[in-house]
Protein backbone atom coordinates (compact mmCIF):
# COMPACT_ATOMS: atom_id res chain seq x y z
CA UNK A 1 0.00 0.00 0.00
CA UNK A 2 2.96 2.14 1.14
CA UNK A 3 4.80 1.37 -2.41
CA UNK A 4 1.31 2.14 -4.41
CA UNK A 5 1.36 5.92 -2.48
CA UNK A 6 5.14 6.51 -3.04
CA UNK A 7 4.55 5.65 -6.66
CA UNK A 8 1.38 7.48 -6.82
CA UNK A 9 2.88 10.91 -5.45
CA UNK A 10 6.34 10.09 -7.86
CA UNK A 11 3.84 10.50 -10.60
CA UNK A 12 2.43 13.68 -9.63
CA UNK A 13 5.56 15.19 -9.17
CA UNK A 14 6.67 14.29 -12.64
CA UNK A 15 3.46 15.17 -14.08
CA UNK A 16 3.61 18.80 -12.48
CA UNK A 17 7.12 18.95 -13.93
CA UNK A 18 6.64 18.35 -17.13
CA UNK A 19 3.32 20.62 -17.01
CA UNK A 20 5.63 23.17 -15.26
CA UNK A 21 8.05 23.12 -18.12
CA UNK A 22 5.37 23.26 -20.77
CA UNK A 23 3.82 25.96 -19.92
CA UNK A 24 7.03 28.11 -19.88
CA UNK A 25 8.01 30.12 -22.68
CA UNK A 26 10.83 29.77 -25.24
CA UNK A 27 13.54 32.15 -25.00
CA UNK A 28 16.31 32.89 -28.21
CA UNK A 29 19.04 34.60 -26.79
CA UNK A 30 21.73 36.32 -29.99
CA UNK A 31 25.26 37.65 -29.24
CA UNK A 32 25.93 39.32 -31.92
CA UNK A 33 30.30 39.85 -31.17
CA UNK A 34 31.28 43.22 -30.58
CA UNK A 35 27.98 45.17 -30.86
CA UNK A 36 28.70 48.65 -29.23
CA UNK A 37 26.18 50.14 -27.32
CA UNK A 38 25.43 53.14 -29.22
CA UNK A 39 25.83 51.37 -32.53
CA UNK A 40 22.17 51.92 -32.83
CA UNK A 41 22.78 55.26 -32.40
CA UNK A 42 25.27 55.72 -34.83
CA UNK A 43 23.89 53.35 -37.90
CA UNK A 44 20.45 53.03 -39.40
CA UNK A 45 19.02 50.36 -36.73
CA UNK A 46 14.82 50.29 -37.51
CA UNK A 47 14.54 46.24 -36.19
CA UNK A 48 16.79 47.05 -33.13
CA UNK A 49 15.03 50.71 -32.91
CA UNK A 50 11.31 48.41 -33.02
CA UNK A 51 12.75 46.29 -30.41
CA UNK A 52 13.10 49.27 -27.81
CA UNK A 53 9.39 50.45 -28.81
CA UNK A 54 7.89 47.00 -28.33
CA UNK A 55 9.84 45.55 -25.47
CA UNK A 56 12.53 45.98 -23.73
CA UNK A 57 15.63 48.40 -23.91
CA UNK A 58 19.30 49.00 -21.72
CA UNK A 59 22.88 49.09 -21.82
CA UNK A 60 24.78 46.38 -19.97
CA UNK A 61 28.90 46.22 -18.88
CA UNK A 62 30.74 43.75 -19.65
CA UNK A 63 33.17 42.36 -17.10
CA UNK A 64 36.69 42.83 -16.93
CA UNK A 65 38.19 41.78 -19.40
CA UNK A 66 36.32 42.83 -22.19
CA UNK A 67 37.26 40.10 -24.36
CA UNK A 68 34.67 37.40 -26.09
CA UNK A 69 35.47 34.19 -24.29
CA UNK A 70 35.97 35.50 -20.64
CA UNK A 71 32.29 37.53 -21.78
CA UNK A 72 30.88 34.52 -23.31
CA UNK A 73 31.18 32.43 -20.71
CA UNK A 74 30.21 34.68 -18.27
CA UNK A 75 27.50 35.34 -19.95
CA UNK A 76 26.70 31.32 -20.10
CA UNK A 77 27.56 31.42 -15.99
CA UNK A 78 26.41 34.55 -14.58
CA UNK A 79 30.09 34.37 -12.84
CA UNK A 80 33.11 37.03 -13.34
CA UNK A 81 36.44 35.45 -15.34
CA UNK A 82 38.17 35.89 -12.32
CA UNK A 83 35.68 33.36 -10.90
CA UNK A 84 34.53 31.56 -13.75
CA UNK A 85 38.41 30.65 -15.28
CA UNK A 86 38.60 32.14 -18.50
CA UNK A 87 40.70 34.65 -17.88
CA UNK A 88 41.51 35.90 -20.82
CA UNK A 89 41.63 35.61 -24.24
CA UNK A 90 44.92 33.72 -23.33
CA UNK A 91 46.20 32.83 -20.24
CA UNK A 92 49.15 30.61 -18.75
CA UNK A 93 47.83 28.04 -15.94
CA UNK A 94 50.80 27.36 -14.32
CA UNK A 95 49.14 25.38 -11.75
CA UNK A 96 48.28 22.98 -14.51
CA UNK A 97 51.61 23.51 -16.48
CA UNK A 98 48.95 24.43 -19.67
CA UNK A 99 48.56 27.33 -22.01
CA UNK A 100 44.91 28.46 -22.95
CA UNK A 101 44.23 30.08 -26.35
CA UNK A 102 41.15 30.68 -28.21
CA UNK A 103 43.38 29.86 -31.36
CA UNK A 104 44.50 26.67 -30.03
CA UNK A 105 41.46 24.22 -30.80
CA UNK A 106 43.03 21.40 -28.10
CA UNK A 107 43.20 23.80 -25.13
CA UNK A 108 40.05 25.58 -26.27
CA UNK A 109 38.06 21.88 -25.81
CA UNK A 110 39.88 21.24 -22.35
CA UNK A 111 37.29 21.11 -19.71
CA UNK A 112 39.97 21.32 -17.09
CA UNK A 113 39.67 25.00 -17.97
CA UNK A 114 36.31 25.99 -17.59
CA UNK A 115 34.87 26.54 -14.04
CA UNK A 116 31.58 27.24 -13.30
CA UNK A 117 28.29 25.82 -14.61
CA UNK A 118 26.77 27.37 -17.75
CA UNK A 119 22.93 27.83 -18.11
CA UNK A 120 22.83 24.60 -20.57
CA UNK A 121 24.23 22.61 -17.83
CA UNK A 122 21.66 23.92 -14.79
CA UNK A 123 19.16 23.42 -17.47
CA UNK A 124 19.77 20.02 -18.24
CA UNK A 125 20.03 18.90 -14.50
CA UNK A 126 16.50 20.46 -14.14
CA UNK A 127 15.17 18.33 -17.34
CA UNK A 128 14.68 21.57 -19.63
CA UNK A 129 16.46 21.27 -23.13
CA UNK A 130 18.72 23.52 -24.60
CA UNK A 131 20.35 24.42 -27.97
CA UNK A 132 23.29 26.24 -28.53
CA UNK A 133 24.35 27.46 -32.02
CA UNK A 134 28.77 28.50 -31.58
CA UNK A 135 28.23 30.06 -28.63
CA UNK A 136 31.28 30.16 -26.95
CA UNK A 137 32.32 26.85 -24.66
CA UNK A 138 28.78 25.39 -25.48
CA UNK A 139 31.13 22.78 -28.01
CA UNK A 140 33.49 21.42 -25.32
CA UNK A 141 32.99 18.23 -23.51
CA UNK A 142 32.09 19.82 -19.81
CA UNK A 143 31.80 17.14 -17.01
CA UNK A 144 28.22 17.99 -16.67
CA UNK A 145 27.73 17.21 -19.98
CA UNK A 146 26.51 19.02 -23.35
CA UNK A 147 23.65 20.87 -24.77
CA UNK A 148 20.41 18.95 -26.57
CA UNK A 149 22.00 20.05 -29.49
CA UNK A 150 25.04 22.34 -30.32
CA UNK A 151 27.28 22.93 -32.88
CA UNK A 152 30.81 22.57 -33.01
CA UNK A 153 32.72 25.61 -34.47
CA UNK A 154 36.16 23.50 -34.96
CA UNK A 155 33.87 22.07 -37.80
CA UNK A 156 34.28 24.02 -40.91
CA UNK A 157 32.91 25.38 -42.85
CA UNK A 158 30.81 27.56 -40.41
CA UNK A 159 27.40 27.69 -41.03
CA UNK A 160 26.50 30.96 -42.74
CA UNK A 161 24.43 33.81 -40.82
CA UNK A 162 21.45 32.58 -42.87
CA UNK A 163 21.79 28.94 -42.10
CA UNK A 164 21.93 29.55 -38.18
CA UNK A 165 18.44 31.19 -38.36
CA UNK A 166 17.12 28.17 -40.75
CA UNK A 167 18.93 25.98 -37.51
CA UNK A 168 17.25 27.98 -34.94
CA UNK A 169 13.97 28.24 -36.38
CA UNK A 170 14.21 24.46 -37.11
CA UNK A 171 15.06 23.45 -33.62
CA UNK A 172 11.57 25.33 -32.49
CA UNK A 173 9.52 23.57 -35.47
CA UNK A 174 10.83 20.19 -33.58
CA UNK A 175 7.94 18.18 -31.87
CA UNK A 176 7.45 19.37 -28.51
CA UNK A 177 8.90 16.92 -26.38
CA UNK A 178 11.99 17.51 -28.29
CA UNK A 179 11.84 21.29 -28.94
CA UNK A 180 14.61 23.26 -26.63
CA UNK A 181 13.16 25.98 -24.19
CA UNK A 182 16.61 28.18 -24.99
CA UNK A 183 18.43 28.91 -28.08
CA UNK A 184 22.02 30.22 -27.66
CA UNK A 185 23.01 31.96 -31.05
CA UNK A 186 26.08 33.36 -31.92
CA UNK A 187 27.85 35.56 -34.71
CA UNK A 188 30.73 36.98 -35.57
CA UNK A 189 30.07 40.31 -36.87
CA UNK A 190 30.36 43.07 -35.75
CA UNK A 191 33.94 42.53 -33.78
CA UNK A 192 35.39 41.15 -37.31
CA UNK A 193 34.97 44.60 -39.53
CA UNK A 194 35.01 46.72 -35.99
CA UNK A 195 38.83 45.10 -35.41
CA UNK A 196 39.48 45.94 -39.10
CA UNK A 197 37.85 48.98 -39.81
CA UNK A 198 37.01 50.97 -36.60
CA UNK A 199 33.82 51.03 -34.96
CA UNK A 200 33.05 54.73 -37.21
CA UNK A 201 33.53 53.59 -40.45
CA UNK A 202 31.22 53.00 -43.50
CA UNK A 203 32.06 49.45 -43.28
CA UNK A 204 31.39 48.81 -39.87
CA UNK A 205 27.84 50.49 -40.40
CA UNK A 206 26.73 48.80 -43.11
CA UNK A 207 27.73 45.07 -41.13
CA UNK A 208 25.55 47.11 -38.34
CA UNK A 209 22.69 47.45 -41.18
CA UNK A 210 23.01 44.04 -42.52
CA UNK A 211 22.68 42.59 -39.30
CA UNK A 212 19.95 44.89 -38.08
CA UNK A 213 17.85 43.42 -41.49
CA UNK A 214 18.78 39.92 -40.50
CA UNK A 215 17.93 40.37 -37.16
CA UNK A 216 14.92 41.35 -38.58
CA UNK A 217 14.18 38.25 -40.58
CA UNK A 218 14.85 35.80 -37.76
CA UNK A 219 11.83 37.93 -36.09
CA UNK A 220 9.44 38.17 -39.19
CA UNK A 221 10.37 34.01 -39.41
CA UNK A 222 9.43 33.47 -35.54
CA UNK A 223 6.21 35.63 -35.82
CA UNK A 224 4.75 32.92 -38.58
CA UNK A 225 5.63 29.98 -36.14
CA UNK A 226 2.23 28.20 -34.48
CA UNK A 227 4.54 29.10 -31.01
CA UNK A 228 4.95 32.69 -32.18
CA UNK A 229 3.49 34.08 -28.76
CA UNK A 230 5.35 31.92 -26.36
CA UNK A 231 8.94 33.10 -28.10
CA UNK A 232 10.97 35.95 -26.35
CA UNK A 233 13.81 37.18 -28.30
CA UNK A 234 16.70 38.75 -26.79
CA UNK A 235 19.62 40.19 -28.62
CA UNK A 236 22.86 41.30 -27.36
CA UNK A 237 26.51 41.45 -27.03
CA UNK A 238 29.94 40.38 -25.41
CA UNK A 239 31.48 43.77 -25.41
CA UNK A 240 32.01 46.78 -27.03
CA UNK A 241 34.93 48.52 -29.48
CA UNK A 242 37.29 51.11 -29.17
CA UNK A 243 39.14 52.99 -32.13
CA UNK A 244 42.65 52.37 -32.06
CA UNK A 245 45.68 53.89 -33.82
CA UNK A 246 49.51 52.90 -34.15
CA UNK A 247 50.22 56.39 -32.85
CA UNK A 248 48.82 55.38 -29.69
CA UNK A 249 50.54 52.78 -27.87
CA UNK A 250 52.56 51.91 -24.70
CA UNK A 251 56.04 49.88 -26.07
CA UNK A 252 56.47 46.58 -23.29
CA UNK A 253 60.37 46.46 -24.26
CA UNK A 254 61.02 50.17 -23.24
CA UNK A 255 59.77 49.34 -19.98
CA UNK A 256 60.59 46.03 -18.87
CA UNK A 257 63.75 44.05 -18.74
CA UNK A 258 63.76 41.01 -20.17
CA UNK A 259 65.28 38.98 -17.04
CA UNK A 260 62.22 40.24 -15.20
CA UNK A 261 59.41 38.47 -16.89
CA UNK A 262 58.30 34.55 -17.57
CA UNK A 263 56.00 36.28 -20.32
CA UNK A 264 53.85 38.79 -21.77
CA UNK A 265 50.22 37.90 -23.04
CA UNK A 266 48.08 39.76 -24.52
CA UNK A 267 48.33 43.71 -25.36
CA UNK A 268 44.69 44.69 -23.83
CA UNK A 269 45.00 44.39 -20.67
CA UNK A 270 48.65 42.87 -20.89
CA UNK A 271 49.22 39.87 -18.33
CA UNK A 272 52.70 40.08 -17.26
CA UNK A 273 54.12 36.16 -15.84
CA UNK A 274 56.93 37.61 -14.13
CA UNK A 275 60.05 35.39 -12.85
CA UNK A 276 60.07 35.30 -8.64
CA UNK A 277 60.27 37.92 -7.08
CA UNK A 278 60.05 40.43 -9.76
CA UNK A 279 56.19 41.93 -9.87
CA UNK A 280 56.85 45.14 -7.82
CA UNK A 281 59.97 45.98 -9.74
CA UNK A 282 57.60 45.51 -12.79
CA UNK A 283 54.47 47.43 -11.65
CA UNK A 284 57.27 50.49 -10.33
CA UNK A 285 58.50 50.66 -14.05
CA UNK A 286 55.40 50.68 -15.03
CA UNK A 287 53.58 53.23 -12.56
CA UNK A 288 54.53 56.43 -14.13
CA UNK A 289 53.86 55.49 -18.14
CA UNK A 290 51.51 58.05 -19.21
CA UNK A 291 47.76 56.24 -20.73
CA UNK A 292 48.91 53.12 -18.61
CA UNK A 293 47.89 51.85 -15.02
CA UNK A 294 49.44 48.82 -14.27
CA UNK A 295 48.41 46.41 -10.75
CA UNK A 296 50.07 43.41 -9.03
CA UNK A 297 47.26 40.75 -9.19
CA UNK A 298 46.26 41.39 -5.83
CA UNK A 299 46.04 45.32 -5.85
CA UNK A 300 43.50 45.44 -9.25
CA UNK A 301 40.69 47.94 -8.23
CA UNK A 302 37.83 45.66 -6.57
CA UNK A 303 35.43 47.68 -8.87
CA UNK A 304 36.88 45.18 -11.83
CA UNK A 305 36.25 42.27 -9.80
CA UNK A 306 39.56 40.45 -11.22
CA UNK A 307 42.54 39.31 -8.91
CA UNK A 308 41.83 36.34 -6.82
CA UNK A 309 42.52 33.56 -9.80
CA UNK A 310 46.42 32.19 -10.54
CA UNK A 311 45.92 32.58 -14.01
CA UNK A 312 46.09 36.24 -14.23
CA UNK A 313 49.03 37.48 -14.71
CA UNK A 314 51.56 38.39 -11.58
CA UNK A 315 51.02 42.12 -12.94
CA UNK A 316 48.18 43.44 -15.07
CA UNK A 317 48.81 46.16 -17.37
CA UNK A 318 45.89 48.00 -18.47
CA UNK A 319 45.87 51.09 -21.13
CA UNK A 320 43.37 53.81 -21.22
CA UNK A 321 40.54 53.22 -23.98
CA UNK A 322 41.77 53.85 -27.47
CA UNK A 323 45.39 52.44 -26.02
CA UNK A 324 47.32 49.65 -26.51
CA UNK A 325 50.39 47.74 -24.64
CA UNK A 326 52.60 46.70 -27.58
CA UNK A 327 55.99 46.81 -29.41
CA UNK A 328 53.92 46.77 -32.37
CA UNK A 329 54.23 50.21 -34.33
CA UNK A 330 53.36 48.80 -38.13
CA UNK A 331 49.15 48.05 -37.79
CA UNK A 332 46.43 50.22 -39.54
CA UNK A 333 43.57 52.12 -37.09
CA UNK A 334 40.59 50.04 -36.80
CA UNK A 335 39.13 48.89 -33.16
CA UNK A 336 39.95 46.83 -30.11
CA UNK A 337 38.36 45.71 -27.03
CA UNK A 338 39.31 44.49 -23.40
CA UNK A 339 39.74 48.22 -21.90
CA UNK A 340 37.85 48.79 -18.39
CA UNK A 341 34.12 47.43 -18.91
CA UNK A 342 33.21 50.84 -17.08
CA UNK A 343 34.31 52.74 -20.32
CA UNK A 344 31.23 54.04 -22.61
CA UNK A 345 32.65 51.96 -25.61
CA UNK A 346 32.91 49.00 -23.92
CA UNK A 347 29.29 48.83 -23.34
CA UNK A 348 26.69 46.67 -25.12
CA UNK A 349 23.44 46.64 -26.42
CA UNK A 350 20.71 44.94 -24.79
CA UNK A 351 17.11 44.69 -26.39
CA UNK A 352 14.23 42.20 -25.69
CA UNK A 353 11.28 41.53 -26.78
CA UNK A 354 8.34 38.52 -26.54
CA UNK A 355 5.87 37.26 -24.00
CA UNK A 356 8.18 37.48 -20.51
CA UNK A 357 9.08 41.06 -21.17
CA UNK A 358 7.73 44.89 -20.74
CA UNK A 359 6.48 47.28 -23.31
CA UNK A 360 8.39 50.21 -24.42
CA UNK A 361 10.51 50.49 -21.45
CA UNK A 362 14.07 51.62 -21.41
CA UNK A 363 16.16 50.58 -18.30
CA UNK A 364 18.56 53.91 -17.23
CA UNK A 365 20.63 52.33 -14.91
CA UNK A 366 23.29 50.16 -16.74
CA UNK A 367 23.14 45.88 -15.58
CA UNK A 368 26.79 44.12 -15.28
CA UNK A 369 26.36 41.01 -17.59
CA UNK A 370 26.26 38.45 -14.73
CA UNK A 371 22.61 39.07 -14.45
CA UNK A 372 21.99 37.20 -17.62
CA UNK A 373 22.30 33.79 -16.15
CA UNK A 374 20.09 34.54 -13.60
CA UNK A 375 18.14 35.99 -15.91
CA UNK A 376 17.92 33.17 -18.33
CA UNK A 377 17.38 30.67 -15.55
CA UNK A 378 14.10 32.71 -14.41
CA UNK A 379 12.70 32.51 -18.09
CA UNK A 380 13.32 28.91 -18.24
CA UNK A 381 11.63 28.36 -14.70
CA UNK A 382 14.40 26.53 -13.42
CA UNK A 383 16.56 27.65 -9.70
CA UNK A 384 20.62 28.98 -11.02
CA UNK A 385 23.53 27.70 -9.53
CA UNK A 386 25.18 30.22 -7.02
CA UNK A 387 26.07 33.10 -9.02
CA UNK A 388 28.02 36.87 -9.30
CA UNK A 389 24.70 38.23 -11.28
CA UNK A 390 21.08 39.01 -9.35
CA UNK A 391 17.75 38.94 -10.96
CA UNK A 392 16.93 41.84 -8.91
CA UNK A 393 18.75 43.66 -10.79
CA UNK A 394 17.19 42.87 -14.01
CA UNK A 395 13.98 41.97 -12.95
CA UNK A 396 12.00 45.37 -13.82
CA UNK A 397 12.82 44.46 -17.82
CA UNK A 398 9.81 41.58 -17.07
CA UNK A 399 6.25 41.54 -17.51
CA UNK A 400 4.37 41.59 -14.16
P1 LIG B 1 38.33 38.49 -29.87
O1 LIG B 1 37.85 39.55 -30.76
O2 LIG B 1 39.81 38.26 -30.03
O3 LIG B 1 37.98 38.68 -28.42
O4 LIG B 1 37.64 37.12 -30.34
C1 LIG B 1 36.70 37.03 -31.36
C2 LIG B 1 36.88 35.76 -32.11
O5 LIG B 1 36.50 34.61 -31.34
C3 LIG B 1 35.96 35.69 -33.32
O6 LIG B 1 36.61 36.13 -34.46
C4 LIG B 1 35.61 34.23 -33.46
O7 LIG B 1 36.18 33.65 -34.60
C5 LIG B 1 36.20 33.56 -32.23
N1 LIG B 1 35.21 32.66 -31.65
C6 LIG B 1 33.98 32.97 -31.26
N2 LIG B 1 33.32 31.89 -30.79
C7 LIG B 1 34.17 30.87 -30.88
C8 LIG B 1 34.08 29.49 -30.53
N3 LIG B 1 32.97 28.95 -30.01
N4 LIG B 1 35.16 28.74 -30.73
C9 LIG B 1 36.28 29.29 -31.25
N5 LIG B 1 36.44 30.58 -31.60
C10 LIG B 1 35.39 31.35 -31.41
ZN1 LIG C 1 33.86 39.47 -28.79
ZN1 LIG D 1 37.13 41.16 -30.99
Amino acid sequence: MKKIRLIASLLCLIAAFVQATAQQNYTIIVSLDGFRNDYTAMYNTPFFDSMAQQGVSAVMMPSFPSKTFPNHYTLATGLVPDHHGIVANSFLDREQGKYYSLGDAAARNDASFYGGEPIWITAKRQGVKTATIYWVASDVPLPGGMPDYWWNYNKKPLLTFEQRIDAAIALLKKPEAERPHLIMLYFEQPDEVGHHCSPYSKETGKVIEQLDSLIHLLNVRLSVLPIASKVNLIVTSDHGMAPISPDRTVAVNKYLKPEWIEKVDGDLPGQIYCRPGCADKVVEALSKVPHLRAWKREDIPSYLCYGTNPRIGDVVALPDAGWLFTDKVDFSPGGAHGFDPTVSDMHVMFRAIGPDFRHGYAKTEKFANTCIYPLLAHLLGITPAPCDGSLNLVDDLLAK
